[in-house]
């Protein structure tokens, strides 16, 4: 049986992403007692941008993009977040992502705002050449838009280490000079961080492994599903792995595979590497998303996109564990629905905030012209990301409320209280 990612094949991915993240800032502030005119500030971006711009391709006809980058919140820093290429991106998916950032950025309180991008396009069907000059011509659309001190773009769906050295040297050429702190998630080479390409994961290591020792479950030995095995899916699986626990089960783009004796992550990713995807992986029998969604086991790793568990399938969930490693898996409408059957969810702004805690160190290496050895960022990453989730376990007990909603309880008081000490200019 072979599958694909529903939401990716039709498209209806972004249904849903801007209402989840208003519903949840409207949770949060009704607790927090938010004034009308703080929500009336947080509840819209700042400031967006949408820009349509001609690329020729590899045929010699010329093709228009769109592209958006949105910043959400800049009270407190310069705005943050990943430019994401995918056919079903648009304009209002994007300003939910920016505003998951600024919570995200808030939350374990790196002196940043919030933002996103995205460009409308499969960057599997483009070439290299092709890819490039999307990238490229983005970047010149957003130049003044982009830069160190105003919003910092990294990747993040379909967009690689690749995409941020061609943004860094297109903003470089321009600018006459090199400005390696324009984009973070660079390749090490260029002034990338040591440690970046791994953070996600390793954040969403670090997060499901606290969850399981309050669960009572020993991350050794613990069984895993992960949904996703792209630069997320794949680090969190080779960590958790590496720990000791035991994937059962992993799907991708292209299909899913499972083992219950446990699957090697090196193998799978030696067959992406060789076929385009996991699924047919030696030793493997496959599996569709759905099944592998409601799946008995103690951990399930979300790390695709948005909207996979919903109010129509929350109730099959049977994972003890949820973590979401990407933004937005868990509509608030499936919220309830999975507390009811006792699943624990690592919320996203806390769960996959390890991607932007090391982009934050990646800056500071870059503004300081000095690079941080692999142990260091991995020391400093679980420090941040192991006071983030204390700070939540803490609201969750004082306020007895979920890890959701004390997770942006935290980052929007926050947002909210250097948004109001700032105050209104002019
Ligand atoms: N795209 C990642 C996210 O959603 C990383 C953002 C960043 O490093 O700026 O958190």
């Amino acid at each position: 049986m072979t599958i694909s990612n529903a939401p990716e094949a039709s498209g209806a991915k972004t249904q849903g992403a801007l209402e989840s993240a208003l519903a949840e800032f409207d949770h949060a502030a009704d607790q927090l007692a938010l004034s009308p005119d703080i929500r009336a500030v947080l509840r819209l971006p700042k400031r967006e941008w949408t820009v349509n711009f001609p690329v020729t391709m590899d045929d010699g006809h010329v093709r228009v993009f769109t592209g958006y980058r949105v910043q959400h919140n800049v009270s407190r820093g310069p705005a943050k977040g990943g430019i994401r290429f995918h056919p079903a991106t648009d304009l209002d998916e994007v300003r939910a992502l920016a505003m998951w950032m600024t919570w995200k950025c808030a939350l374990v309180n790196v002196p940043f705002g919030g933002a996103k991008g995205g460009v409308t396009v499969d960057p599997r069907k483009l070439s290299a050449n092709e890819l490039q000059h999307v990238t490229r011509r983005f970047a010149t659309e957003l130049q003044g838009v982009i830069g160190p001190e105003v919003d910092i773009p990294a990747p993040d769906v379909g967009t690689n280490a690749q995409t941020m050295a061609w943004i860094m040297d297109t903003v470089s050429m321009h600018a006459g000079y090199t400005v390696p702190g324009v984009v973070t998630g660079k390749p090490v080479s260029v002034g990338g961080s040591e440690g970046r390409a791994d953070a996600t994961g390793m954040g969403v290591m670090f997060t499901a492994q606290r969850a399981l020792r309050e669960a009572g479950i020993d991350m050794a030995g613990a069984s895993v599903a992960v949904q996703g095995f792209g630069n997320v899916g794949e680090a969190a699986a080779r960590l958790i792995h590496k720990r000791g626990g035991r994937l059962v089960a992993i799907t991708d783009v292209g299909g899913g595979v499972a083992n219950p004796g446990g699957l090697d992550p090196a193998k799978l990713s030696a067959h992406l590497r060789e076929t385009g995807s996991i699924a047919g992986a030696p030793g493997t029998t496959p599996i569709d998303n759905e099944t592998l969604l409601a799946l008995d086991v103690d951990l399930l790793v979300l790390a695709a996109l948005e909207g996979q568990i919903t109010a129509a399938n929350a109730g099959a969930v049977r994972a003890k564990v949820i973590a979401e490693g990407a933004n937005g898996p868990v509509t608030p409408n499936a919220d309830p629905i999975l507390a009811d059957h006792g699943v624990v969810t690592v919320p996203d702004i806390l769960c996959n905030s390890g991607g932007v805690i090391v982009s934050y160190f990646e800056w500071v290496q870059n503004l300081q012209s000095f690079a941080w050895p692999a142990a260091q960022v991995a020391d400093r990453l679980e420090h941040i990301i192991g006071g983030a989730y204390d700070e939540v376990a803490a609201v969750r007990a004082r306020d007895g409320i979920g890890a959701r909603l004390a997770a942006h309880v935290i980052a929007i008081g926050r947002v909210a209280e250097a948004t109001e000490i700032r105050g209104l200019y002019p």
